[in-house]
């Protein structure tokens, strides 16, 4: 499994819910999105009402789920977790939504792979707090209106632009979540070293830090690794020497890029000439889903300068052409 992926996986699964900021002033950085959501917290608690709907967007492991926990523990409320693909049919949805109690939150991760029966559902149970559902069959088939206790949904998606315009025009409130910068991680870093009972150094905490993305899991994931090699290799601490140590052994580099992205560049810059290549045929040059590609390694390759979405597809940048250790200017000579 990459080490470097954002994307949760089987052995985050703990250790997300044991690193996970329980309340605001634990979690670190996102100012703006975290002040706006405390004043509207604020206000609707002060009402006694629900908060608005929630849409939370951006790239993986960069704190959506953690931030729809927080929310209802602001608001003294419970929070129903499901994902978008979880929920299969237009009843799934309906059992969900008749069950919540007054002011609760539902979190649906990844909203935008809900189907689109389903998702009608979601319509007037957002705007007007009812659903109408069909009872029997055939001519006696019936539509019935139930009303629903007033409730926020907290939706989380990779992908803002999958979203059909009905269901993001319900949201009040949306908002972006941006990567993290290298101060930010290294809090986070330092943060969890504490709770998992680690020691490490403040310079130990920045190499892991400039490597983890911009991403919060991806910094908790790092120091994990980093932890088993100290305690095998290095005294329990972890040193800068060990932070560099086992980002080698993790074959990450200071960018926080592997061997993947490296593959993924190396191949715009040979087999397409630096690009542009349209996106399913790069990803079908180096067996990737297109969709990992653009949710999972894009955003942070933009974000680094190297790469560019382009109408005709993606090219390198000639700071990206130079990571690759070519020369920009002499890139029609090799
Ligand atoms: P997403 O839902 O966006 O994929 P998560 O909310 O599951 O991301 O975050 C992944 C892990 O990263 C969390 O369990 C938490 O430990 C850590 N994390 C995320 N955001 C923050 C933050 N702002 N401060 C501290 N830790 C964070």
């Amino acid at each position: 499994e990459r080490i470097i992926t954002s994307e949760q996986t089987g052995e985050d699964y703990s250790l997300d819910n044991n690193l996970r900021p329980k309340e605001f002033s634990d979690y670190i950085g996102q100012e703006k999105v975290k002040t706006n959501l405390e004043i509207f917290i604020k206000a609707a608690v002060e009402r006694a009402e629900a908060l608005d709907h929630v849409l939370l967007y951006g790239p993986p492991g960069l704190g959506k789920t953690t931030l729809s926990h927080i929310i209802a523990e602001q608001m003294g409320v419970n929070i129903h977790v499901t994902s978008g693909p979880a929920i299969e049919r237009p009843g799934d949805l309906a059992a969900i939504l008749t069950n919540l109690e007054e002011r609760d939150v539902l979190f649906i991760d990844e909203i935008h792979r809900l189907n689109r029966s389903v998702e009608e559902i979601l319509y007037p149970a957002m705007e007007d707090y009812t659903i109408d559902i069909v009872v029997g069959k055939g001519p006696s088939a019936r539509s019935i209106r139930l009303d629903l206790a007033p409730f926020t949904l907290v939706g989380a998606t990779t992908r803002v632009g999958s979203l059909s315009s009905p269901l993001r025009d319900r949201f009040g409130v949306v908002n972006r979540l941006d990567f993290y910068n290298q101060e930010e991680l290294c809090e986070i870093i330092s943060r969890s070293a504490s709770i998992l009972g680690i020691e490490i150094s403040e310079d130990g905490a920045k190499k892991l830090a400039n490597s983890s993305r911009g991403t919060p899991r991806i910094a908790n994931r790092l120091l994990k690794r980093a932890r088993d090699y100290a305690q095998v290799k290095a005294d329990n601490i972890i040193t800068t020497e060990v932070a560099d140590k086992a980002l080698e052994m993790l074959e990450v580099d200071s960018y926080g890029l592997d061997e993947i992205d490296r593959r993924l560049m190396k191949t715009i810059f040979k087999k397409f000439d630096g690009g542009p290549v349209g996106l399913d045929t790069l990803a079908a040059s180096i067996s990737e889903e297109s969709e990992t590609i653009e949710d999972v390694y894009e955003p942070f390759l933009l974000q680094l300068g190297f790469l560019n979405r382009t109408p005709r597809g993606r090219v390198l940048t000639p700071a990206g052409i130079r990571y690759l250790g070519y020369d920009p200017l002499a890139k029609d000579s090799d």
